[in-house]
């Protein structure tokens, strides 16, 4: 159930597409020695090292860059991610090369540039940010749980409508025990606006904004 509101929403889809169209390099269209290779529309500087323990590739950020994560901002350059590669015989004579996953060290044939480039699990992980959706879509989930249980079976708010969606009162009850329900009700529907907040006060740490405590304590 959880799934499937994921994937209606949008917002999972919509980060998954980001991260697979727009921001994503080939390992098989590494440039022997060096020079520009894609990185969804934009072109990015691949310089090729051979060094006594691999053979590395100088990754350049495209303008802009990613988006900054903290991690990145202290690197003593800042401007590029030196990533790991390896050659891997194709059967035909010939010789793939494939990337090493920096954060988890998978080899992979494409990386995605998040905070840095990452494999597509990284990648994802990273932008989820934790345990942020869990616990959204828990109160979601158990709000309407209890909605069900104890004034209508049918209701379904939207993810977003369900801060503010209110049932309404069945014929045959009192709206003293009605009044309780949507009190009961509404302490889902903080609790879910609260980890929502708190999801985007973490996002915008990841990325370098610190938003000051007042705002969110
Ligand atoms: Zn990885």
């Amino acid at each position: 159930m959880r799934y499937f509101y994921a994937q209606t929403n949008g917002g999972y889809n919509k980060t998954h597409e980001a991260v697979e169209d727009h921001n994503r390099i080939d390992s098989f269209e590494l440039p022997d020695s060096g020079g520009l290779m894609f990185c969804g529309r934009k072109t990015i500087d691949a310089v090729r090292e051979f060094r006594c323990d691999g053979e590395w590739v100088r990754l350049y950020y495209p303008p802009g860059g990613p988006r900054m994560s903290p991690e990145i901002n202290r690197r003593p350059d800042g401007l590029y991610e030196t990533i790991l590669l390896s050659g891997k015989r194709n059967g035909y004579g010939g010789r793939q090369i494939f990337f090493i996953c920096p954060c988890c060290g998978r080899r992979v044939r494409y990386l995605y540039l998040k905070a840095g480039f990452r494999c597509r699990e990284c990648a994802k992980l990273n932008y989820r940010s934790s345990q942020r959706t869990r616990g959204e879509y828990d109160a979601y989930d158990r709000g309407k749980k209890y909605v069900h249980q104890h004034l209508d079976i049918l209701w379904n708010p939207d993810l977003l409508d369900f801060p503010y969606a209110i049932p309404e009162r069945p014929r045959w009850m009192h709206w003293n025990v009605y009044s309780k329900h949507i009190k009961k009700l509404e302490q889902f529907q903080r609790q879910f606006e609260r980890r929502q907040l708190l999801g985007a006060v973490s996002l915008c740490k990841k990325f370098g904004i610190n938003i000051p405590e007042e705002y969110w304590r």
